[in-house]
């Protein structure tokens, strides 16, 4: 599909390499990874991108946060669809890399947990497209901590 690495709003050297996610369930799962339990910290990560992102489209989650199945990745880079990214989002599943997982602002769990719970994927260049609910979404999630 041609999507390329990206760089997120507000340049976030972090998401040099990123984030996007969308795929179908046919398509064979990413790195090796294994299943963790979400910290609490997720949850609320989960409640802010409903209140401030993903209710302007939607009534309710596609997927509630109770459902979505997360995975750690080991290592730097999800590698799939010939691409490489910080996260990824199957349906209800959310592939996370070490950097993402480190990130103590959680903008790429936010992202990916806003796919999930909309259903919604982007154009791969919504990095570049301000008034966007993805671009508005990352942009909103580094202002709640401070910005930079
Ligand atoms: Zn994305």
């Amino acid at each position: 599909m041609g999507d390329a690495p990206v760089q997120a709003p507000g340049g976030d050297s972090l998401m040099r390499v990123l984030v996007l996610a969308f795929l179908f369930a046919c398509v064979s799962p990413v790195e090796p990874s294994r299943r963790i339990v979400p910290p609490p910290a997720w949850k609320q990560a989960a409640d802010w991108v409903w209140e401030h992102c993903a209710s302007k489209v939607r009534e309710r989650p596609i997927v509630s946060f109770n459902r979505i199945q997360f995975y750690a990745v080991d290592g730097e880079v999800v590698k799939a669809r010939g691409e490489r990214w910080v996260g990824y989002w199957i349906e209800d599943r959310i592939y996370l890399t070490l950097p993402a997982l480190a990130d103590p602002k959680l903008l790429v769990v936010k992202h990916e947990l806003l796919h999930a719970m909309t259903g919604m994927a982007h154009s791969a260049d919504w990095y570049q497209r301000p008034g966007t609910l993805f671009w508005d979404c990352w942009v909103k999630a580094e202002g709640e901590h401070g910005g930079t």
